[in-house]
């Protein structure tokens, strides 16, 4: 008999780990397994928004695959998923053709919500990818640049308006109030120009996190220059500013969305049943109705029963599916049970910039230099399963209280 061919899309927290914990799982013989990835580096996408402050070079971020699979077990293939044929079993490749499979598993990450807000799509970036968090930066530094260079709308040149304030708005804004004075030193210019305004649709920062831990994050936010406006959802983007529900107009020349993320389009594209572009799989991770194909990280959809709503689309809980699925197509293929995800929730800590975050872990919050430290001791936690100590000691940051 043939060896089946499991095909893992895309290199993420889901999909790397899977395909890392497959080449413990299952030998040789009994699976061929491809990895398919548009970039030849996985990145950690919980890093992206150091990255496009400037404060963490993007090369810190991304680790090349072949650094991180055995070759011998993996097959990985470099190109973008352009379709996935459910029924024929065929994934569409950019450039390479068609891959057949008979097991899928989709780990393809998120695309922006921009809850069908005129102008966002076109005039706002997002904390997406090494290319898109690239962009950021040197957008920035460039605004920068012409401050001394133009007499007309200069104070527009140094505002940089973030939407939404809740994980990725609130990390991204901490990261700007360590890098703004350094702009500013470095372009000669004044600090009182700058306007950093973290607008907020929802009657608070962070909605639904601990209100001490919240209060705490926003003084300190303020403390170091960020602007909040809170009960303010943006209408409308355009080139150069935003529309406020509150009718204010703010000139901008630097918007970057951070209201929330849906599915990869492709698994809409396919004709899944979904939620916000994210197929609600079953116990076992897979999709209702193909017990072939599993869905992963921000592509899945798991009901947290305790309060009857969806789990949010973490890097941990795609992680931790990893396991469950490796073992499922294992089972699947040697012969065993096929077992269900259970998440267990280890924590959330969030970073506010150098030195500083708030989290809780367990029943205890962290705050400040506390929350800072475990939150490097979770991003080398990373490094550590997918490159074990070396990886830790090349990519990891290791001075926990800097
Ligand atoms: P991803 O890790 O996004 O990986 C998707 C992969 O698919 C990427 O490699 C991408 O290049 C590839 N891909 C996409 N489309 C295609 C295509 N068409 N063809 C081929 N390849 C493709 N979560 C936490 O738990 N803790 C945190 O501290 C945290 N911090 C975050 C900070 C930021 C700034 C952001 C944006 C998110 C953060 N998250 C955090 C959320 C977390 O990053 C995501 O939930 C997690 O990355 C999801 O993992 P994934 O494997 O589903 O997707
Ligand atoms: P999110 O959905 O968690 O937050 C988006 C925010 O944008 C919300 O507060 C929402 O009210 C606001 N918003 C929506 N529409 C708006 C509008 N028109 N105007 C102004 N504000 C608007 O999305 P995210 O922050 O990108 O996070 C995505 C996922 O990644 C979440 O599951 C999050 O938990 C996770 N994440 C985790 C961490 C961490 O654990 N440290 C960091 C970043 C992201």
């Amino acid at each position: 008999m043939s060896k089946p061919t499991i095909v893992i899309l895309g290199a993420g927290y889901g999909g790397i780990m899977t395909a890392i914990r497959l080449q413990k799982e299952l030998s040789l013989n009994q699976a061929n397994v491809i990895l398919v990835n548009k970039h030849n580096y996985h990145y950690q996408t919980t890093w992206l928004h150091e990255n496009a402050a400037g404060t963490l070079h993007h090369d810190k971020t991304r680790i090349p695959i072949e650094d991180i699979i055995d070759t011998n077990k993996i097959h990985f293939v470099q190109d973008t998923v352009k379709e996935i044929k459910k029924d024929e079993k065929v994934v569409i490749l950019e450039n390479k053709g068609e891959l057949t499979y008979d097991y899928l598993v989709i780990g393809l990450g998120s695309d922006p919500e921009t809850f069908g807000i005129p102008g966002l799509k076109e005039h706002a970036f997002g904390i997406r990818s090494i290319n898109s968090v690239r962009q950021i930066r040197e957008h920035i530094e460039y605004c920068f640049s012409l401050y001394n260079n133009t007499k007309e709308n200069r104070d527009q040149l140094v505002t940089i308006v973030v939407g939404g304030a809740g994980f990725t708005g609130i990390e991204f804004v901490g990261e700007l109030a360590d890098r703004i004075p350094e702009l500013c030193k470095e372009y000669d210019v004044p600090r009182e120009k700058v306007r950093v305004v973290n607008v907020e649709a929802a009657p608070t920062v962070l909605p639904g996190f601990d209100v001490e831990l919240v209060e705490y994050a926003m003084y300190n936010l303020e403390r170091r220059g960020i602007e909040f406006l809170v009960g303010v959802p943006i209408k409308e983007c355009y080139e150069g500013g935003v529309l406020l529900g509150n009718g204010e107009d703010i000139k901008a020349a630097t918007i970057v969305w951070t209201g929330g993320v849906r599915g990869n389009h492709l698994i809409e594209d396919a004709g899944f049943e979904t939620m916000r572009g994210r197929v609600k799989v079953e116990k076992d991770l897979r999709m209702p109705g193909y017990d072939y194909i599993f869905v992963i990280g921000d592509c899945a959809l798991i009901i947290n029963e305790e309060i009857n709503r969806p789990y949010p689309p973490t890097a941990q809980i795609a992680m931790q599916q990893a396991y469950t699925v490796a073992k499922n197509l294992k089972a699947l293929i040697a012969g065993g049970s096929l077992e269900e995800f259970h998440y267990h929730n280890k924590g959330t800590v969030a970073s506010l910039g150098r030195g500083e975050a708030i989290g809780v872990v367990g029943n205890k919050k962290l705050f400040g230099s506390t929350a800072a430290a475990m939150k490097k001791v979770i991003d080398n936690r990373w490094l550590y399963l997918i490159g074990g100590i070396p990886m830790v000691l090349k990519k990891g940051k290791l001075n926990l209280f800097k």
